[in-house]
This record gives C-alpha cells, sequence and structure tokens, in this order.
C-alpha cells in the first residue's frame, strides 16, 4: 500500500521526524510514502511557518528547499531497506495565490503537489479555534456553495496533482450543522468534478475522516458523483499528523475506491501520475 498524505514535525501541528514515519512505514509493511507537509501562504494569516528545529520560522524558499533536501537524503537511506519515499507539499489554496507560491517552491523538482481548501475568506474551516467565527454567519448551504466556489478556483489554477480531502466541512459541520452539511449542491460539484477530469487532476481518498467523522472524505454521494464526471484518478492518504496515525484506514480506503469501480491509485515521479493497482 501507498500513503500519499502525511505530515512531520516540519508541519506546525504535527509531530514526528521523516525516519520515525519511514520507520513506521517499514513497520506496517507500506511499499511508498509521500510526505506533504503543510505550505500556508495567505498573507492575511498568521499561520505562513514551517517548523525547523524544533522552532517556528516563517515559511521562505530557503527553507521549503531545506526539507526538501531532507526528504531527498532520506529517500536515499531508505531505498536500501525497501521504502519508496516521494518529496511532495500540501498547499492550502486562496485566491491570488499563484505568484507567492512559485516563489516559494520555484526550482524544486517536487513529485507531488497537493491542493487542499483549509480557509474560506480567511478563516480556517478545519481548525477547532476557528471553524465557528466562519460558519455562525451562514446556513450549511451558502457554506457549501462558496466552499466549491473556492474548489473550483483551485481546479482552475491548474497549480496541483490532486485535491485533497474535498468534504472536510464536514469535520467541523456535522456537529455544528447537522446532517444537512452533506446535502452537497450536486450539480455544482458535478461540474467542477467535470473540469477536474478535462485537466486531470487526482481526487484525493482522505481516510482521516475516519479518525474525525467515523466517514472517509469524500463521503460516497460525492465518490459517486467523481465517477460519473469520469474522473479516472485517486490518490490516497492518512493523513497522519503523528507516526503512529500513518496508514490508518488504507485499508478500508482501498476497499472504499474498489466499491467505486476504480482498480488503481496513483503515485507521482516528478508530478507525472503512475498507476498503483489496488
Ligand atoms: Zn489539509
Ligand atoms: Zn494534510
Amino acid at each position: 500500500m501507498i500513503d500519499y498524505h502525511i505530515h512531520t514535525e516540519h508541519s506546525i501541528d504535527a509531530e514526528g521526524s521523516l525516519s520515525a514515519f519511514c520507520d513506521q512505514a517499514l513497520r506496517i509493511g507500506l511499499k511508498e510514502i509521500c510526505f506533504t507537509n503543510h505550505c500556508e501562504l495567505d498573507p492575511e494569516r498568521s499561520d505562513n511557518l514551517i517548523r525547523w528545529n524544533g522552532s517556528m520560522v516563517p515559511i521562505t524558499h530557503e527553507g521549503v528547499a531545506a526539507l526538501y533536501d531532507a526528504i531527498h537524503g532520506i529517500a536515499d537511506t531508505y531505498r536500501g531497506k525497501g521504502l519508496i519515499v516521494k518529496n511532495g507539499i500540501e498547499i492550502g489554496y486562496f485566491d491570488g495565490i499563484g505568484p507567492r507560491l512559485d516563489e516559494i517552491i520555484r526550482g524544486l523538482d517536487l513529485d507531488f503537489v497537493l491542493g487542499s481548501i483549509h480557509c474560506l475568506n480567511h478563516v480556517c474551516i478545519d481548525s477547532s479555534k476557528e471553524y465557528t467565527g466562519y460558519f455562525e454567519h451562514r446556513r450549511a448551504q451558502a457554506l457549501l456553495k462558496e466552499y466549491y466556489g473556492a474548489v473550483e478556483d483551485l481546479v482552475k489554477s491548474r497549480l496541483f496533482d490532486s485535491l485533497g480531502h474535498v468534504d472536510v466541512y464536514k469535520k467541523y459541520g456535522y456537529g455544528f450543522y447537522g446532517e444537512t452539511i452533506g446535502d452537497f449542491p450536486v450539480e455544482q460539484v458535478q461540474s467542477v468534478f467535470e473540469l477536474m477530469a478535462r485537466y486531470d487532476i487526482a481526487l484525493e481518498i482522505n481516510t482521516a475522516g475516519l479518525r474525525r467523522v467515523n466517514e472517509i472524505y469524500p463521503a460516497a454521494p460525492i465518490m459517486e458523483c467523481a465517477r460519473n464526471a469520469g474522473i479516472k484518478k485517486l490518490t490516497i492518504g492518512s493523513d497522519a499528523h503523528r507516526p503512529g496515525d500513518l496508514g490508518r484506514g488504507l485499508i478500508d480506503g482501498y476497499a472504499y475506491a474498489r466499491s467505486f469501480g476504480y482498480d488503481a491509485v496513483c503515485g507521482f515521479t516528478k508530478r507525472k501520475a503512475y498507476r498503483v493497482p489496488i
């Protein structure tokens, strides 16, 4: 199995060294992992940080390049032990990110760039500290419309290889709004997914939802929508923020993908996808 969504201690909300994750990957029998630390760049927020040698420092090209080099080094070490390690990143998308993102990752030969919506109007809707500040002012349907509008912008930017945890709003949405947060705007989502299919952007199956709301991201009706829209590529990840969560739920995630007719997930080398049968 492969795990393509992993945060190490270099993400400010995660813990565990690169080698701790690699050792855990070998212990649980993963064949391939891809590190995808956070890269939050919205200048209106205070989370444009990475952790380096135990200190949180502003995210810069030099910092991300140093992490990139460290992952390459660890990949060399673990190749001989039978583990493939890929060099990826998770970008929190916001409108206008393009030039800043280019400045940060320019010249880095990343294997995989995952794009996610964490914030709407500069508020992080998957943060326990922030979500009420956004949800309080909106009904569920208004939130969903805005959220999928942001997803559409992300897709149209064509900056990303895969779309992360697409219905992450349900993490706190179920508690705040109840079941109605599951009533996603079908036509809007269908048209965004058709665009993803046309641009050949993958959809992520993210098993962190199992740990949060006992439900994989994306929910089954959204997966059906993806299949009907012609999305061919999936990526899969545990979204682990500590070594003990690495690979958690992947067996269920693989079965989930198969249940919608998919027979492979994607791995990436230098942003070129390849099939990993499931
Ligand atoms: Zn994320
Ligand atoms: Zn993540």
